[in-house]
């Protein structure tokens, strides 16, 4: 049986938080095939070994290459720490990346207590 697809996407405010649940989890995401945004990628590649295909940079439309992927069906589920504190310049591909997310039915969380659930 392949791999579920998990899609990892952190906002710079969020990206420790993002590479410390990735390694407090890395026995369940080893059971993955990881994707995420550029920088997201490579953090927690670069924190845990585990391949993690990268997409472009969120700001210059990784998270548009992720929602077109949720809309290809070939993502299965996504964790996206966005951050709600801070205003972001691809605020329009945020929303559009969540929007797909529902409309696919997809599981997405969007912070630790609901990505520790998907898991
Ligand atoms: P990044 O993109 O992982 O390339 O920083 C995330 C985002 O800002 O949406």
């Amino acid at each position: 049986m392949s791999k579920k697809v998990l899609a990892l996407i952190a906002h710079d405010n969020k990206k420790d938080e993002m590479v410390a649940w990735a390694k407090a989890n890395i026995d369940k995401l080893k059971e993955y095939s990881l994707c995420g945004t550029g920088t997201t990628s490579k953090r927690v590649e670069d924190a845990t070994g585990l391949k993690v295909k990268g997409y472009l940079s969120g700001p210059l439309g990784g998270d548009l290459q992720i929602g077109g992927k949720v809309a290809e069906k070939e993502i299965d589920a996504i964790v996206f720490f966005w951050d709600p504190l801070s205003a972001q310049p691809h605020d329009p591909d945020v929303k559009a990346l969540l929007r797909i997310a529902v409309v696919y039915n997809i599981p997405i969380a969007t912070n630790t207590a609901t990505a520790d659930l998907i898991i």
